[in-house]
């Protein structure tokens, strides 16, 4: 089968969370299996587009509303990635350092959209699947079904996979203009509750939907932002398939980024050389566990509960942990995340801002990851951390729920709880240093971890089915 992933990131040329993990992953897999997946995304200014070469395979144009645009389709020459790289070139649009973050983000996207379904129109073949990911790519299945200009793409398979339903894309129905022609019958297509809603879109023109583990996929029809009688209404044709991990990037033995690497057979010692340098680093105690946290610091992932719940947690705990953050997000806790470190000194301490090397060393180096999220659709953090020998605390919750076994259970391995508050997450943490002290028991989890298997492998088998079964 030919494959056609179209996404707003893929690692490495550009990521903001698990999205681009997935897209830089699923189809090296795909690949591997005997197919032929292809991935397209914006050609942003990141530093992959400057140390890689790229031929122009394509050019052409299209009008937006009352704006013309050129674009270029530009391919990656080597293959570097284990699969065909091809990015959209549109001058002054897309050309931009961050992902995200712009106030024409809507136009961004609609007119990435657009090239890449007007360069698809002039294959001389037609792939076999289109799959589009969350709701940058969302408006393509409406545009491949009901857009006079590319009827020719109405009959390929379209998949859409949601990774995070929250964010949908919205945009008024003034906006409508960006669209190339379509028969305003088919508005219905756009519309989710006044707006024009690309994930909605997408939803109800793409032949199957796929969410990144079962348990989101439960969760989706009762919360949703607004979506949840959509996703109720369509569950015939949802999924839920749970994320891997790319066991070639994030495999500890022979990470780049961590130093000294280590493996099953000599993690404790790798470890502790690892959290060794992380505490000079940072300013923090060897002797002590140390708690991480990495991700988005937003609301979903429950980062404004950090502050208290670390505060807490030294206080009532006897100093007996150390915390050390890596995220950005909301501006508030950023900046109580930063002020607490003059309080907590030898304790505490946070990096604010995007650094994926440090992540790498932070999941080598660290004890626990704690993942308290009220939304988490799959979650990789907490898998990356058990490939790396690191116990995940985490909430009952989506793909967490699906991934992480409580250690209490039978076979269990990991610190479950049930609410996103301050005292459920303290508790765990209680939970932790129990563990923490009793070094047996730490290093039989740590084992059970380190052996699990999240890779692609059977996910990548399942998508395939997936495609096999609308073809
Ligand atoms: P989400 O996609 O919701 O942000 P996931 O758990 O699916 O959450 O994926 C998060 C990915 O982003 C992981 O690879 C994680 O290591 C990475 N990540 C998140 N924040 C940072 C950061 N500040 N620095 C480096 N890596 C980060």
């Amino acid at each position: 089968m030919e494959i056609l992933h179209v996404s707003a990131e893929c690692y490495p040329v550009a990521k903001v969370g698990g999205l681009g993990d997935v897209v830089g992953a699923l189809p090296k897999y795909q690949n591997q299996l005997g197919h032929t997946a292809k991935v397209v995304l914006p050609m942003y200014r990141t530093k992959f587009l400057f140390d890689h070469q790229f031929d122009t395979v394509h050019q052409g144009s299209f009008d937006m509303g009352e704006h013309w645009f050129n674009y270029s389709i530009i391919k990656e020459r080597k293959n570097t990635l284990g699969f065909d790289l091809y990015l959209v070139d549109i001058n002054g649009m897309l050309d931009r350092q961050s992902v995200y973050g712009y106030g024409d983000d809507s136009e961004r996207f609609t007119a990435f959209q657009i090239a890449v379904v007007d360069w698809l129109s002039q294959w001389k073949h037609q792939p076999d699947i289109v799959h589009v990911h969350d709701h940058h790519a969302g408006l393509i299945p409406f545009m491949m079904k009901y857009c006079t200009a590319y009827r020719n793409l109405a009959e390929v398979a379209t998949v859409l996979t949601i990774h995070n339903a929250q964010y949908q894309g919205w945009m008024g129905w003034d906006k409508s203009r960006y669209l190339p022609d379509w028969n305003s019958f088919d508005w219905g297509n756009l519309d989710w509750q006044n707006n024009i809603n690309p994930l909605a879109s997408a939803v109800k023109c793409a032949r199957v939907v796929t969410t990144v583990s079962q348990r989101y996929l439960e969760e989706m029809r009762q919360n949703a932002n607004g979506l949840e009688k959509l996703f109720d209404y369509e569950r015939g044709k949802f999924k839920g398939i749970l994320n891997g991990i790319d066991t070639e990037v994030w495999d500890p033995s022979v990470d780049p980024y961590v130093s000294p690497n280590f493996n099953l057979i000599d993690a404790s010692l790798g470890k502790l050389a690892n959290k060794k340098k992380l505490c000079e680093q940072f300013n923090l105690d060897l002797e002590k566990p140390l708690f991480i946290f990495i991700g988005r610091l937003v609301y979903e992932k429950a980062a404004d509960l950090l502050p208290q719940v670390i505060y807490d947690s030294i206080y009532h705990m006897e100093g007996k942990m150390n915390f050390l953050v890596l995220g950005s997000g909301e501006s508030t806790v950023e900046a109580e995340l930063e002020n607490m470190k003059s309080k907590l000194v030898g304790y505490y301490n946070s990096k604010i801002g995007y650094n994926e090397q440090l992540s790498h060393q932070m999941y080598a180096g660290a004890d626990f990851l704690i993942m308290p999220s009220r939304v988490e659709p799959c979650g990789l953090n907490q898998m990356y951390a058990m490939r790396y020998g690191t116990i995940p605390l985490v909430r009952n919750t989506g793909g967490l729920q699906d991934t992480v076994k409580d250690f209490g259970e039978p076979n269990g391995y990991g610190i479950c709880f049930n609410d996103a508050t301050v005292w459920d997450i303290t508790h765990a943490i209680y939970r932790a240093l129990e563990i923490y002290n009793q070094p047996k028991l730490l290093k039989k989890l740590v084992t059970k971890i380190m052996k699990l298997d999240n890779s692609w492998e059977s996910s990548a088998k399942k998508y395939l089915d997936l495609y096999q079964s609308i073809l």
